[in-house]
């Protein structure tokens, strides 16, 4: 959706809620009413806080601040009052508070707008490179092997021995990641790396290199800003992986949000500003569905309402926690509630945060960002393997059994490749394990370089890899694993015993051919040794016979 057609639904969205204000006022009046004819009526007591409750939430959000104010006063009185008690004084005081909520909710609304997300790095529309690195060494020792591994893996590395070059070079191209390396005046060099953030807006990841390891030595580089710290000397393969994940390679996924609020305008609301941030999000206001949006939209954040008629949102984050595959999901309360003792309750069941209605736009972006951040970061230490980088076995599993339930629904075909090094025990015991482990590594980096990021890689075993492949057919699928097969076998890795070449083979299965998870991986399986009787650099396809060799 455009800034425009959002800014349009945000404005129709006003008029609603400015067409609906009257008839919820009135529905207070109304119980009002009840409540002094039948003041012994719990139900009516609990509807005479919890509807201004309601207004309190919504009021400021769409443009009625003084709503908001006059709803919480009159929510805060009808819950302090001695229950089944209407005394004078308590009677005169909330018939002033409904009278002040009438006019108020009469006004014309304030303007609401969509927050401007624009960094100020965007507005200067400098051009960002993909994959060029600066690097500031002003000691000046280069090392040309730095510069020829990381070209292997796709960067590009610029080397500066004075400050003053990089900062014209930033002029006319950002690069995607620097890396300074400091030596002799501490104090002088972290000056400098807070400069680079700066210049550069602050969304350039940095690392920075240093012989000193010490604490103090790590925290001047927190402070200055920096986002990962190496000390010297270091594996080249660790820096690749940091930069990899800084600079989010394979491609950046928009963080998901669900939203959960029984009030439709509300949740709507919400759902535009976030979008706004470039989020993707989806809106869940009848909490029976949580669980289905739990597993189709797979959530990096749940932003809960408090008070939902069917059930609250403590029970519903209670119902959450207790499946394991959820248990890390962060869970922010966005609520009118404003009593702590029930704020810490609600926390209670399991939330993160809590984050009381209304809320400012700007402060619920950042509290987002900053929980799925560390969701996602914590979330890739369990699900990937640490060699690879790739998604390890059980995640492989779990993410073709929704794959699946996915392409089922959708009808559109899907493939499962699994993928097993040939003879690679030859390679270890021939040219040692380190070695070994630099092969899985090329080829993890070369299937994540010739797929989509649409499918998903994962490392099955230790040689074996699995893939995912939907909306493929077959057909496709055999194409794609061939061409990735004749580039693996063209890499020559150099060691001290002499230049190793690998080959693999594969076996492929999928839908609609097959319908569960269980034979499809089996068929995979059962292809790929078919694959390894017939002479391994092989692809073939489950259920084949041999004719298909001879394409080969
Ligand atoms: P085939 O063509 O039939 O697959 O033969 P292979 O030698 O590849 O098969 P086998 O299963 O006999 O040997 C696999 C070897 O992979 C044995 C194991 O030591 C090695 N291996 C498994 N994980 C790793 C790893 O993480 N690093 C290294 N270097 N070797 C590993
Ligand atoms: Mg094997
Ligand atoms: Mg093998």
């Amino acid at each position: 959706m455009s800034t425009d057609k959002r800014k349009e639904k945000l404005l129709k969205l006003q008029l609603r809620y400015t067409h609906e204000l009257p008839e919820k006022v009135a529905d207070i009046f109304d119980t009002w009413e009840k409540l002094v004819a039948d003041c012994e009526n719990p139900e009516l007591w609990e509807l005479m806080s919890r509807l201004p409750h309601n207004l309190a939430g919504s009021g400021t959000t769409f443009g009625y601040p003084e709503v908001t104010r006059i709803a919480r006063e009159l929510e805060q009185h009808v819950r302090s009052a001695e229950q089944n008690s209407l005394l004078k004084d308590f009677a005169r005081k909330t018939q002033r508070l409904l009278r002040d909520l009438d006019s108020a909710s009469q006004v014309k609304p304030q303007d609401i707008a969509l927050v401007s997300t624009t960094t100020r790095n965007q507005q200067a529309k400098k051009e960002h490179s993909q994959s060029t690195i600066y690097l500031l060494d002003q000691a000046g020792e280069s090392d040309p092997s730095l510069e020829k591994q990381l070209g292997f893996y796709g960067y590009k590395l610029k080397s500066f021995s004075k400050p003053k070059a990089l900062r014209q070079a930033i002029q006319v191209q950002l690069p995607c990641c620097f890396i300074v390396k400091i030596s002799g005046h501490y104090d002088q060099s972290f000056e400098l790396v807070k400069q680079l953030k700066e210049i550069s807006g602050n969304n350039i990841p940095l690392i920075v290199t240093a012989k000193e390891s010490s604490t103090q030595a790590r925290l001047l580089a927190v402070r200055a800003g920096a986002n990962a710290f190496f000390d010297e000397p270091f594996r080249t393969t660790r820096l690749i992986d940091n930069l990899d994940q800084l600079t989010e390679k394979g491609g950046h996924h928009p963080y998901r949000i669900l939203i959960v609020d029984d009030d439709e305008p509300t949740a709507d609301y919400y759902s535009l500003s976030l979008q706004n941030a470039g989020m993707e999000t989806a809106t869940v206001t009848n909490p029976m569905d949580i669980m289905h949006y739990m597993v189709e939209f797979d959530p990096d954040l749940i932003l809960m309402d408090l008070y939902m008629p069917e059930c609250s949102g403590g029970e519903l984050s209670e119902l959450i926690r207790q499946q394991e595959g959820y248990v890390g999901t962060p869970i922010v309360f966005l609520s009118a509630e404003t009593n702590p003792e029930a704020q810490i309750e609600a926390m209670s069941y399991g939330a993160d945060e809590f984050l009381t209605k209304p809320v400012r736009i700007r402060h619920l972006i950042a509290v987002v960002k900053i929980r799925v951040q560390r969701f996602r970061q914590v979330k890739s230490l369990i699900v990937r393997d640490s060699l690879t980088g790739l998604y390890n076995h059980t995640h492989t599993k779990e993410m073709l059994q929704r794959e699946l339930g996915l392409t089922m629904r959708s009808g559109a075909p899907m493939q499962f490749a699994m993928i097993d090094i040939d003879l690679f025990k030859l390679v270890n015991d021939n040219y040692g394990h380190p070695i070994g482990d630099c092969v899985i590594k090329i080829l993890a980096r070369l299937l994540k370089q010739s797929l989509r990021s649409t499918d998903i890689i994962g490392r099955y075993g230790g040689e074996e890899f699995a893939i995912i492949l939907p909306g493929t057919n077959e057909t496709e699928a055999e194409k794609i694993l061939n061409k990735i097969r004749e580039n693996f076998s063209e890499i020559v890795i150099a060691s001290e015993k002499g230049d190793v070449k690998c080959t693999f083979s594969a076996g492929i299965s999928g839908y609609p051919a097959l319908e569960s998870s269980t034979d499809i991986t089996q068929s995979a399986d059962e292809a790929l040794y078919f694959s390894k009787r017939n002479g391994r650099n092989l692809v073939s396809l489950s259920h084949q016979d041999t004719a298909l060799i001879a394409k080969k």
